[in-house]
Formats: C-alpha cells, structure tokens, sequence
C-alpha cells in the first residue's frame, strides 16, 4: 500500500487511510476500508486505476455511493470515489459527460443549455456513471434510453469506445454494476428542447419525489427490491409490502419507509448484519404470503471487492 501512498502524494491526490466508509454511502453502513481516494480529472482517474490493478488491490469504484452497502468489518479496500466533473456538447444531438458529474449538475446543466429527454433523472443521488451501471431511472424512461456508446476502461487496461449492446443493459442492470470495468464518459441522445419546459417537467418530478418518497436526509439507498415481473408485467415491490402484512415493519435499527414501503431506512446505528436479517424477514414473508420472490436491486459490497 506504501507505493500507492507515495502515487497518491506525489500526484496530489486526495486520500484518506482506515476510514469509515458509511460516510461516503447514503444509507450510512459498512466498516472501514484500507483507502478512500477522492478523484476529480479524467486523467487522474484512468492512471489511478491502471495503478491500482497493476499492484492488484482489491478496489471498488464509487459515484455517490447512492446504490451500495458495504460489509461491517474492516476490509482491505481501496475505494475510489469519482468526482470527475467535464460535460460537453457534441454535434449530433449528444453530449459527452465525465461519468463522476452528478445527475444534479447534469440536470443543472441541461436547463442552462436548453438540453432536453433528460428530465426524468432529476431528483436521482449519485452520478452518471453509477446511473449507467445500474441503468437507473425514474417515470418510465432509463438511461439506456438515451445512451448512444461509452468510453470505458476495460478489465485489462485498455481504453475503448463501446456501443449500447455492450452494457446488455436490462432493467436497472447492465454488465458494469456487478463488474469491474469502468465507465470514464458516457454519450447520452438529447433534444433541444425551451428552457422553461425542461424546468417544468423538473419541478413536476421533484414534487412527485416528495409527495412519494422519504426525504433525501433519510439513510437510505433508494428502492431496495426490484419491481417484479408478474403475467408479463412489472409491478411495483412497494406496492406489494405495502398490501401485505408487512407494512409499517421496523426493528430497533431499520424501518420501512411509511411513503414507500420498498424504500428501507437505517434509522441510525444500523449494521450490515442488521439489514440482512431485515432483508430476510421481508423475502421470507412475501413468498410465503404472495407466492413471489423479491429481488435485491441495492448492491452489497463484499469485504474482498466483489459486488452482489
Ligand atoms: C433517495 C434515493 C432515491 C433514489 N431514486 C432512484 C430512482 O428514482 N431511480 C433509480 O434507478 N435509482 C434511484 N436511487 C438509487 C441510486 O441513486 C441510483 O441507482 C444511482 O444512479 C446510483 O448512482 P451512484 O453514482 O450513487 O452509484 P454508486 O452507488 O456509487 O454505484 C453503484 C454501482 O455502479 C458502479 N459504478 C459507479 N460508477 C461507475 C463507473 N463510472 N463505471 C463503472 N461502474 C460504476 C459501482 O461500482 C456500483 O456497482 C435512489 C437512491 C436514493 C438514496
């Protein structure tokens, strides 16, 4: 870890060694981790991971950390945090955004420049590039919608332009949310669209957040189970908790948003282990009762790297 300390001070790069790792997560879990490393270029970012596979440290690249729990015990981790921040537009309709920008600047940015098709990410935490790797969305649309191709760093060093078929994207997955590649820029499709309707339809989806889910100071890491698929057709997992006998549960450490049942809160001190057995009690009821299996759509961080 000493040579990558030394990178890291003689780069100017901002890190910190055994720390808490909740902080850096919106559902506030998980132990410490061996290296956070905060990056904010590009070029900082492909040398950095290049760096940290060549001496293979077990590393974990994060957006806002809005989609992820991490293990309570101390791990060996190296966690990279993106904060790489560039947008530009590009002939054709597309614009090229550094996969650290936060979807609040994205946003931000798109109302400035009269850049529409993209609203319906307003209100989403994290980033574009977690957003893509969890092919995220909101109010019938995803990013796969939009996405025209990605630059990415693949697992074996090199930096390449990909199509939309490579992700396999599907609803909220795609190849890169379990995986180990990286995604450095994405090109998303937009239509120029009159600055006050693309702010119309902002305000409308952020009153609808808050109308229907817990406040954004909540410890949460959004909808927890996917929508599941039945006779054809997704219907909504909170929808489901809710009509069963399952709604308002909660233990001493978590609870079930009274907004929407598929939103799960740590109330404070929750552990790993905690959300499991909470996890659990909730699978276990709604296939005894509903005959369905409910399926994780929050990813958990192993102690050795590996996303599930
Ligand atoms: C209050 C709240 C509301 C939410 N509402 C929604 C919603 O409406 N719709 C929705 O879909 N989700 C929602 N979410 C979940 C989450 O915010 C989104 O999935 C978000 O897009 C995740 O982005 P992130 O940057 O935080 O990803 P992170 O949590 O940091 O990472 C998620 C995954 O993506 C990977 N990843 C991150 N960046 C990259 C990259 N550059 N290259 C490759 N892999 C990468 C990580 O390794 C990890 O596997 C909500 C969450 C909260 C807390």
């Amino acid at each position: 870890m000493e040579n990558l300390i030394l990178f890291l001070k003689k780069r100017k790069i901002k890190y910190f060694k055994n720390k808490d790792i909740k902080g850096y997560t919106t559902i506030k879990i998980g132990g410490k981790v061996s290296l956070i490393i905060i990056i904010n270029t590009y070029s900082k970012l492909i040398e950095l991971i290049l760096k940290v596979k060549k001496q293979k440290y077990p590393f974990i690249l994060l957006g806002g950390g809005s989609n992820v729990v991490f293990p309570d015990n101390n791990s060996k981790l190296v966690v990279i945090i993106n904060k790489t921040s560039n947008i530009t537009r590009l002939s054709g309709n597309l614009i090229k955004i550094n996969s650290g920008v936060t979807i609040k600047n994205l946003t931000k940015w798109c109302v400035g420049n009269k850049i529409g098709d993209l609203e319906f990410l307003s209100g989403i935490p994290g980033t574009i590039g977690g957003a893509t790797a969890v092919n995220a969305g909101a109010f019938g649309k995803s990013v796969s919608d939009n996405l025209e191709k990605a630059e990415i760093l693949t697992e074996k060093g090199e930096i390449k332009i990909v199509d939309k078929k490579y992700f396999r994207f599907e609803y909220r997955n795609s190849i890169f949310k379990y995986g180990k590649e990286v995604i450095l820029n994405v090109f998303l499709q937009y239509i120029n669209q009159n600055e006050n309707k693309i702010k119309e339809k902002i305000t409308s989806h952020i009153r609808h957040r808050k109308q229907s889910h817990p406040s954004y100071k909540c410890f949460t890491a959004g909808c927890f189970f996917k929508n599941p698929v039945k006779n054809n057709k997704r219907i909504s997992a909170g929808e489901i908790i809710e009509d069963s006998r399952l709604k308002g549960f909660h233990d001493n450490n978590l609870l079930m948003s009274e907004k929407h049942s598929n939103f799960l809160i740590n109330k404070g001190n929750a552990s790993f282990r905690d959300l499991i057995d909470f996890e659990n009690n909730i699978t276990q009821e709604i296939l005894k009762s509903e005959g369905i299996k409910l399926e994780r759509e929050v990813i958990y961080i192993t102690s050795d790297g590996e996303k599930c």
